[in-house]
């Protein structure tokens, strides 16, 4: 999926943004703490002035993600949920319609729901993947079309050249959550997708340790928007923050190659215990997003889902027995998690349309040494 001409990923991750500093001959950046810059006169134009507008940590940041996205731009935000702030009011404004998947992330859904509608911008959910239901959800005002693929916590999988192309043919724009596949999985850009959000908190920082966010695109207008909404709005992360997601990054395509190969082996392995009910990872040939996955995805990711055969109360118990599997919500870090999605990350959802089912539990699976990892679940599954 490495489209873009020049180093490769791995190179790139490590060196993109990320010269030895002109001045001492640093190999790392620094971490730049201040909050000013001396300005050389009165009106000049400096770099830097004040942390929030720009600093040298979050730049750094930046440009190795705009590389890694294949981007012309990336910003950086204090959190996902900031970064898709930022992209929702650089997209949509009053008197415009959205259209988001059925699944999508739910906090994603609150900040279109409970911030965005009532400044009178109109959301409507549908199943993004049947191109038909997308059609029949369209209205004159839609601008915007919000993508998460695979999902959270279903794993579906959404065409995203299919669908870029479908939304370009009636004068919208697409979204990509990136976030549980990461660039080194997957390339919306190249795909044709306009704007990649992440929640960088996940995979991209990678070891629980930072909440982060970031937006890449390429059109000029709309980054200069987004530039201007974190300047004006502030939600943008620390030095350190930005640090921690740097150096995660650096280490992205090994994880990522780990998380994979635990995660195929735990799917495999859960598709055939007798405890489960329906294994969801897009990486089994069972899954309905298989054939799509394996065109536009490297690998197939770290997260598997599952349903519990016995029902809610089992997930429940079981969920609570892992020893390796911490029960925790967030995703994509080196350790292992696990987590009941429908009274835990989900849990806004209930009493909605969109609820998940509640025998659903959802693994992030680490890259820790995989028959520890399947040992632990199958004494959870069975005790
Ligand atoms: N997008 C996805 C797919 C997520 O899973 C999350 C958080 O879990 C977010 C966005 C929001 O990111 P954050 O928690 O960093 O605000």
């Amino acid at each position: 999926m490495d489209t873009t001409p020049g180093p490769a990923f791995e190179t790139r991750a490590i060196h993109a943004g990320q010269d030895p500093d002109p001045v001492t001959g640093s190999v790392v950046p620094a971490v730049h703490l201040a909050t000013t810059f001396r300005q050389p006169t009165v009106g000049g134009e400096p770099k830097y002035e004040y942390a929030r507008s720009g600093n040298p940590s979050r730049a750094s940041l930046e440009e190795q993600m705009a590389s890694l996205e294949g981007a012309g731009y990336a910003y950086a935000f204090a959190s996902g949920l900031a970064a898709e702030d930022a992209a929702l009011r650089a997209l949509v404004s009053p008197g415009d319609h959205l259209i988001l998947p059925l699944d999508a992330y739910g906090g994603t859904f609150r900040l279109v729901e409970s911030v965005h509608a009532p400044t009178g911008i109109a959301a409507t959910t549908v199943d993004i993947g049947d191109l038909h239901a997308l059609d029949a959800a369209w209205r004159d005002e839609t601008r915007l079309v919000w993508v998460e693929t695979p999902s959270n916590p279903s794993l579906s999988i959404i065409d995203i050249a299919a669908t870029a192309a479908f939304v370009h043919g009636r004068q919208a724009r697409l979204v990509v959550d990136n976030t549980f596949a990461t660039p080194y999985l997957q390339s919306p850009l190249a795909l044709g997708a306009d704007v990649v959000v992440h929640s960088s908190t996940k995979y991209l920082g990678g070891h629980s340790d930072v909440v982060g966010g970031l937006v890449a695109l390429d059109d000029h207008d709309t980054a200069a928007r987004i530039a201007f909404l974190q300047n004006a709005t502030g939600a943008v992360p620390g030095p350190w923050d930005c640090f921690l997601i740097q150096r995660g990054v650096k280490t992205l395509a090994l994880r990522m190659e780990r998380h994979c190969a635990n995660a195929g082996a735990v799917a495999a392995f859960l598709e055939s215990h007798d405890k489960v009910g329906t294994t969801y990872y897009p990486g089994l040939d069972t899954h309905p997003g298989h054939a799509v996955a394996e065109r536009q995805m490297r690998g197939y990711g770290g997260i598997v889902s599952f349903t519990h055969a016995g029902g809610e109360a089992d997930a429940l118990a079981m969920v609570a027995r892992t020893r390796l599997f911490t029960l925790a919500e967030s995703l994509g870090a080196v350790e292992s998690l696990i987590e009941h999605p429908g009274r835990m990350t989900h849990a806004v959802l209930a009493q909605s349309a969109l609820a998940v089912d509640p025998s659903l539990v959802r693994l992030s699976v680490g890259i820790e040494n995989i028959d520890d990892l399947l040992t632990d679940l199958d004494q959870a599954l069975r005790s």
